[in-house]
């Protein structure tokens, strides 16, 4: 299980980074978003924790959540009128939101993309973090629209 420990080691070097302590309820938390493929919510990841620690409750898994986003090791990614969703921190990535299917999914952002967009900001702001957002539907008219 390489993987596992490697993650486990992650955890522990990036919390003794901002002074915490690893707890069991950290890990399986930590461990749940790092293996997760989908961009889970704060509800999904209680589920799944769940499994591995039945004792668990939100608040603690909603604690554990605001604690990794801390130390970097995992991000929020947010849409409008939706729920916050968490994934690993990874390198910098675009999401496109389904409005069909409420599904996520990755968008590579080339780097040559995300310096352009960073130098669209003028002096004398500084950009540390792009977040980029699309939304739509897998063809090309929306959702609903003969309905109304
Ligand atoms: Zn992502």
């Amino acid at each position: 299980m390489e993987g596992r420990r490697q993650i486990l080691q992650d955890l522990h070097e990036a919390l003794a980074r901002k002074g915490l302590r690893s707890t069991r309820q950290r890990e399986v938390v930590y461990r749940v978003v790092s293996m997760a493929g989908d961009h889970p919510t704060a509800e999904e990841i209680f589920t799944r924790c769940r499994e591995a620690m039945p004792t668990i409750s939100i608040a603690t898994v909603y604690n554990c959540l605001e604690t990794l986003v801390h130390c970097g090791l995992i991000r929020q990614v947010n849409f409008e009128r939706e729920s916050t969703r968490y994934e690993p921190a990874l390198v910098p990535h675009a999401h496109f939101f389904c409005d069909e299917t409420g599904l996520v999914t990755d968008v590579e952002l080339p780097k040559t993309v995300l310096e352009a967009l960073k130098r669209l900001v003028p002096e004398p702001f500084f950009v540390s973090e792009v977040e980029l957002n699309f939304r739509g539907t897998r063809s090309k008219q929306p959702p609903g629209v003969a309905a109304k």
